[in-house]
């Protein structure tokens, strides 16, 4: 087995890792950012480790870094988390060189899966059909036409390098290809630096079911259960269940037997996920991540396996504990994504903050996966999934009303969530019934009225500053670091620490023209957090209307309207496409 598991994450699921490693008596390491200083897995882990920096580059991405924390800690495995350094086989490998186990699949694995046309060819190389659609690049808007004539419209453009829906393009009539080949094109340029792209059929109301896989390095693959991620928008999920509603039990087994094949086609062990579309009683493979999901506790409840024990076993070169035969699946298990967004009218805007109070709902069959406590900040400078509640029930009714139960129950204090969108889909008829699909929440579900449920101050915590100490320790003297509230560093230092620094500026929070501005603003727009502009959608002279959007910025993984806080003329822009921006920084002024 393992002795000591380095876990190259944050948030909650690091403390799932963290979780999992202390009740099989492995010894645990965290790293952190310098803003995750205080976080909940660092709390939780045995040993802990500044990475240093502030966003995910400096610090969770820092391959440097890491490395000096496995040789600092003597740590014998890394589990990757999900994101990060989850699929990056320049990280898998320079770790496997130093003989420390990266609990994931093998890196060529990773490869294989890591682009869409490929994937695609490996799937169907396995007996495994995609959508259909052309497994060549296309090379002139033409070719999408002959597609949609032959197989019939609409269709699909995708940036075979893309990811997070960014770069597809859905086509309707031969009108409409040449213009959304070009757009679709420069768009993957822009976003993933390579412009190949593909045509497939564009499915108009398919449901998106998505099957775990685990193996081990022995050659055993096992599928375990399938889960509906319908319920999503912008292409990201907010509700996950398992099994899927109104799924067949011959479909679920033939998804499961092209899971298998994809998989050890393409020489795959430990945890991973082949995703589907599903329309019509026909699904077609979409493509496999190769990690463990957010969504994994959907699988655990209904199978009664922990999948990450299960992956550390893997890592430590052991056999499945369990085989395809042992797999008994029991009710039905629903995930709420808890994220920091404020839903109102369904923009879904970051809200990141300090969280006052935080209270789970608990009780039978209720679980919480967190990755905060009360008094934590969620940062803009991460992604904002606060937690996630799992619900069981006997049936999906029971797990239904179960989920909607917790929801109610559950306080949070301090930030915007999810939660009463999350409340909206669980009541919805569409919902109950199981007829949405992956279009549903932003084409049908109707959030006019919803609101995030913001309470309290939504103010940054406290700035902490840095004091040097010299202390004893057992007649040995260390220098320590001390970081400690700003209203408190005076004393400290009046106590005669040596003083550092000067104290940062206090964070400085909202300022930006978030959306549904009133209209009654300065004509300074800026941004309410760090990102990068990704579109300009308003030129110097053009009049403008209160609210309406002048750029759009992602950050936080999500695109966010930027809108005008008055009406009036465009009189200067200062940003691009492209550019990274600071929270509070002018975008575009109007006079
Ligand atoms: P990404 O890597 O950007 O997530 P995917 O190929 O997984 O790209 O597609 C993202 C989402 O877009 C899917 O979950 C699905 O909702 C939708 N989608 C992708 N391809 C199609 C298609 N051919 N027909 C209908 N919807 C699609």
């Amino acid at each position: 087995m393992l002795n000591k598991v380095l876990i190259a994450n944050r948030g909650e699921i690091a403390v799932r890792v963290i979780r999992a490693c202390q009740e099989m008596g492995i010894a645990t390491v965290a790293v952190y950012s310098d803003l995750d200083r205080d976080a909940l897995h660092v709390r939780l882990a045995d040993e802990a480790y500044a990475l240093g920096g502030q966003s995910a580059a400096e610090s969770y991405l820092n391959t440097e870094a890491i490395l000096d924390v496995i040789e600092r800690s003597g740590a014998d495995a890394v589990h990757p988390g999900y994101g990060f350094f989850s699929e990056n086989t320049d990280f898998a490998r320079a770790i496997t060189e130093r003989g420390v186990a990266f609990v994931g699949p093998p890196p060529e694995a990773i490869e294989v899966m890591g682009d869409k046309v490929s994937s695609r060819k490996a799937a169907e190389a396995a007996g495994v059909a995609g959508v259909p659609g052309t497994s060549e690049f296309l090379t002139s808007h033409t070719e999408v036409v002959d597609f949609g004539e032959e197989f019939g419209w609409p269709v699909a453009i995708k940036a075979a390098y893309g990811g997070g829906g960014r770069g597809m393009r859905v086509v309707r009539s031969a009108e409409e290809a040449e213009e959304a080949f070009n757009s679709a094109q420069s768009e993957a340029l822009k976003g993933f630096g390579r412009d190949e792209c593909y045509v497939e059929k564009y499915l108009t109301w398919p449901r998106h079911i998505e099957m775990q896989i685990i193996g081990d390095t022995h050659g055993d693959v096992v599928w375990v259960a399938e889960r509906d991620c319908s319920a999503q928008r912008r292409h990201q999920k907010l509700v996950e269940e398992s099994p899927a509603p109104a799924f067949p039990a011959e479909i679920r087994q033939a998804m499961g037997e092209a899971a298998v094949k994809v998989a050890k086609a393409c020489g795959y062990y430990n945890a991973g996920t082949v995703e589907f579309l599903y329309q019509d009683g026909e699904f077609f493979f979409l493509e496999m991540n190769t990690r463990l999901q957010v969504e994994h506790p959907v699988t655990e409840m209904v199978s009664g396996l922990d999948l990450v024990a299960e992956q550390l076993r893997v890592a430590a070169g052991e056999k499945l504990s369990f085989g395809q035969d042992d797999i008994v699946l029991s009710g039905h298990a629903i995930e709420i994504r808890i994220n920091a967004e404020d839903p109102a009218e369904g923009k879904f805007l970051p809200s990141p903050g300090h969280i006052e109070t935080i209270v789970p709902p608990a009780g039978f069959g209720t679980r919480w996966d967190g990755g905060y406590e009360s008094g934590d900040t969620v940062s803009q400078y991460y992604d904002n999934l606060v937690g996630k509640l799992i619900c069981w029930g006997a049936d999906r009714e029971t797990a239904i009303l179960r989920t909607l139960r917790a929801l109610r129950e559950f306080r949070i204090d301090g930030i915007a969530t999810t939660i009463p969108a999350d409340i909206a889909i669980l009541e919805h008829p569409d919902f109950v019934a199981a007829t949405h699909s992956t279009k549903w929440v932003e084409d049908v579900l109707d959030l006019t009225g919803v609101t995030g449920g913001a309470t309290g101050s939504g103010e940054d915590g406290e700035t902490k500053v840095q004091r040097d100490v010299d202390v004893e320790v057992n007649g040995k003297r260390f220098s320590v670091k001390m970081y400690i509230p700003e209203s408190q560093a005076g004393a400290v230092v009046a106590a005669g620490a040596a003083g550092a620094g000067a104290a940062p500026a206090r964070a400085r929070r909202g300022g930006g023209s978030g959306a549904g501005a009133a209209g009654g603003g300065s004509g300074a727009v800026s941004v309410p957090m760090q990102g990068t502009i990704v579109k300009v959608l308003v030129e110097v002279g053009q009049e403008v209307e209160a609210g309406a959007t002048v750029c759009v910025l992602e950050a936080m993984k999500m695109e966010n309207n930027i809108t005008a806080d008055k009406a009036g003329t465009i009189k200067e822009i200062k940003v691009a496409a492209g550019d990274s921006v600071g929270s509070g920084d002018v975008v575009v002024v109007i006079e």
